[in-house]
């Protein structure tokens, strides 16, 4: 084999394509070299309030810092880190690093709102999460309430993952902040949606793409916000590229925005700096 077939694996892989069970193990095998030599880093998005510009949170976003092939996004990783036994390990790194950074925001007395984890699908079955959110919640002296956990809607309707809604129950318990990411992209209904442990809905960016070109999704997403809020949902529009899309969400409620329009993911230093100043405008705009 030559080096170059790494690359392609890695740059091109995608869910959905066929990979036999040894190149899995291959792949498995080098996700575990890189958790051990702690290859796996954060960059870090802030989600503003659209009236206010009050940052409400930041969401904490995973990469892969390969060796020779670069920096890698969760797309080439994540499918393949879903069907192995690493999930709960990278589950745990992501969590410890995204308090970690929280912490010393706190310590600096930066405002970040909540920090915001994704969570893996498989993390939550493994049966460890909970205990992963405790034990880095008293290492870096971070309260539940300054934590929001980013979940997939497809955890609570898959059935084999039964147990998911439990857990999530008692992180909701504990007073993690809960939310359904992606909404929009798989079948939950707002109705359903009141029934879960959640505290917030992240509207999908292929609805903010489209709120300027297609009115009715437009309608959707004005109701959405007016039904989230009646039901006390708080919401974070995912995907605002635009000014003219940061208008015309605008016009539609309060709530918290995210996309590139405010700020692109980025690592701790220039978080901490961009949250630096955000403070300082905020500060001087009230003064
Ligand atoms: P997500 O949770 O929906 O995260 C938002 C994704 O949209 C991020 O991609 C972010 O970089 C990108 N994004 C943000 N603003 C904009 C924008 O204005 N325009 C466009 N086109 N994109 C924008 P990223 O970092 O590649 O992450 C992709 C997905 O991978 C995430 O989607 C999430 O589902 C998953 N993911 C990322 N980090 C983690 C992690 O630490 N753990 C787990 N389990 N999943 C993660
Ligand atoms: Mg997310
Ligand atoms: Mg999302
Ligand atoms: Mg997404």
């Amino acid at each position: 084999r030559s080096k170059d077939d790494g690359k392609d694996r890695w740059s091109y892989f995608t869910s959905d394509m066929k990979i036999d069970s040894d190149e899995e193990a291959r792949m498995e095998q080098e996700l575990r070299h890189a958790l051990r030599r702690d290859e796996f880093f954060l960059v870090f998005q802030p989600q503003v309030n659209i009236r206010t510009q009050q940052v409400t949170g930041i969401e904490a976003l995973v990469r892969w810092q390969h060796p020779t092939r670069g920096m890698l996004g969760p797309g080439s990783f994540l499918p393949i880190v879903e069907k192995t036994s690493l999930a709960a390990p990278l589950g745990q790194v992501v969590i410890d690093k995204a308090l970690e950074a929280a912490s010393i925001w706190q310590a600096s007395q930066l405002d970040f709102g909540r920090i915001a984890v994704n969570l893996s699908p498989s993390h939550l079955t493994s049966g460890t999460l909970l205990d992963d959110f405790n034990s880095a919640m008293a290492k870096h002296g971070v309260l539940p309430e300054f934590i929001t956990a980013e979940v997939l809607e497809s955890v609570f309707l898959d059935s084999e993952r039964s147990n998911n809604s439990e857990v999530l129950e008692e992180l909701h318990n504990l007073g993690v902040h809960i939310e359904l990411d992606d909404f929009g992209t798989g079948y939950a209904s707002l109705s359903h949606v009141a029934d879960l442990p959640i505290n917030g809905l992240k509207i999908d960016r292929s609805f903010t793409a489209q709120i300027l070109t297609d009115a009715k999704k437009e309608i959707v997403v004005n109701h959405l916000i007016h039904l989230a809020r009646s039901l006390d949902i708080d919401i974070v529009c995912e995907g605002v590229e635009t000014d003219s899309q940061f208008d015309r969400l605008r016009m539609m409620g309060n709530f918290s925005v995210q996309g590139y329009l405010i700020a692109r993911p980025m690592p701790f230093e220039n978080i901490s700096n961009w949250l630096t100043s955000a403070q300082a405008d905020l500060s001087f705009g009230l003064a």
